[in-house]
């Protein structure tokens, strides 16, 4: 394929659209970032002046059966022409009961109750009122207080904001949080928080996770054990890591904290669920189920916006039991031709054995990324699993000293890719704390294949 000045894309989109310029002068097109797209197909997306740039990350970790399947398109048009649209409160739509029954179903009936959505933030959201709700439910009204973690990222809406801790996400918006209801620890990232014993030997996993949980345990003492509603957490962190998988027994000490206490915990599984770690739901691969569970992304693979609420046994149980009405809703809740896209796109992973390739064509890439670019001066880490990699740059390699951030080292790394390789990577900032550090995410589709 010719070389192709990836940037003129972008100037010549954006000569047939003076309006676009003039009106929105700094929505990225200036900078050459956003070139105009004509068409997306399979893992390659196509640029109005025919550029071909490959698919490595799904977007924003979405796309993952690739791009242009007519088999969901016939699927979701076939849903538009018996009915586009109905309130969720006025019938019951056969697509939604169906994707229903398949969640549960995949969950082996651990969690029992879906509330279908159209955003991770909404899902997260839905997950934090649900809990408060249930506890009113079962007569703990005090229960009020949340806690996650720093350099986790739940939502842009303003209570998933709060509860999430993407400092530079956050920044803009500080005031207008809500302060005080959300305990917060730190992230579970052995690249930058594992210590040297005083033997001088380096901290075991078991360490590590026995420092980490009781810092946790510190946390529900200092707002009022019997005050926390929730831990909520991000099994395999995304955005504002750069896809940091939990050391093991992590997840299972945090769930047995939070169930001394009687609190729930809550998995936000809106990037790292849905296959993208190699099982359709991350928590199979930690031996616990959590009492609330958000997905999107790969759910609907970005052929409609999907999303959803799913609930376990303890809360599902007392609404049954009861006949308890969640306090909430959207007017898009249970959309009948988000759950015709969400329903054939789960129908492919499964029927075409999408998780198999998952966990293959991840542990290849990892291995390959480890190889290749491992030693690189400036890179500190490479950490991930399944299709779901990220690397965290560094301006020192061995003291770990991340890159000021008035260099956007990540941005730099993403042009560089688009233009001399055409590949398009996900760029993220934060991984050193404080707003500080880059990454880049590969999340390439769940059917990529190395060859
Ligand atoms: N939770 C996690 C873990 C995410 O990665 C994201 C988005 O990246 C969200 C929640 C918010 O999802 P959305 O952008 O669909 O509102």
């Amino acid at each position: 394929e010719a070389k192709h000045d990836f940037f003129s894309d972008t100037t010549s989109g954006r000569a047939s659209s003076s309006e676009t310029a003039s009106t929105t002068p700094n929505d990225g097109v200036e900078d050459g970032l956003r070139p105009f797209l004509a068409k997306a197909k399979g893992h390659y997306w196509y640029t109005t002046t025919g550029t071909k740039i490959l698919d490595a990350c799904g977007g924003a970790g979405v796309a993952c059966i690739g791009h242009g399947r007519k088999d969901v398109m016939k699927a979701v048009a076939s849903q538009m022409r018996r009915y586009s649209y109905t309130s969720y409160a006025h019938f019951r739509a056969q697509p939604v009961v169906e994707l229903e029954e398949f969640l549960v179903e995949s969950t082996g009936g651990k969690m029992q109750r879906v509330y279908l959505l159209c955003s991770g933030s909404e899902a997260v959201e839905s997950s934090l009122k649900l809990a408060r709700e249930y506890f009113l439910w079962v007569g703990q009204p005090q229960r009020v207080n949340f806690i996650a973690r720093w350099e986790s990222y739940h939502g842009a809406s303003l209570g998933a904001l709060s509860v999430g801790g993407h400092v530079a996400r956050r920044a803009p918006f500080e005031p207008l949080l809500q302060q005080g209801r959300f305990g917060r620890i730190s992230p579970c990232n052995p690249y930058r928080q594992r210590l040297t014993n005083p033997d001088g030997t380096v901290e075991s996993d078991d360490q590590f996770v026995e420092r980490k949980v009781a810092e946790l345990e510190q946390e529900f003492q200092r707002l009022g054990p019997d005050t926390v509603c929730a831990v909520i957490l991000e099994p395999v962190v995304g955005a504002a890591l750069g896809c940091a998988p939990a050391v093991p027994g992590y997840l299972r000490a945090a769930k047995q904290v939070c169930d001394r206490h009687g609190a729930l915990l809550i998995l936000d599984e809106v990037m790292s669920g849905m296959g993208r770690t190699g099982s359709l739901h991350a928590w199979e691969q930690e031996g616990i189920v959590p009492d609330l569970q958000t997905i999107a992304k790969g759910f609907g693979g970005g052929y409609q916006p999907a999303s959803a609420l799913l609930v376990g046994h303890k809360i599902a149980g007392t609404m049954k039991k009861e006949g308890k009405v969640f306090t909430h809703g959207h007017t898009y809740q249970n959309h009948p031709v988000v759950a015709a896209a969400a329903l054939k796109v789960q129908s492919i992973i499964r029927d075409d054995n999408l998780l198999e390739n998952v966990r293959a064509q991840g542990e290849l890439l990892g291995r390959l990324l480890k190889e290749r670019i491992g030693e690189h001066p400036n890179v500190g880490d490479i950490r991930g699993r399944g299709l779901f990699w990220g690397i965290e740059f560094v301006r020192d390699k061995t003291t770990k000293q991340p890159f000021d951030p008035t260099l956007q080292i990540a941005l730099q790394v993403y042009k560089t890719a688009m233009q001399e390789m055409r590949v398009l990577v996900y760029t993220g900032q934060g991984c050193a704390g404080n707003g500080k550090g880059d990454h880049i995410m590969i999340m390439p589709a769940y059917n990529i294949s190395g060859k």
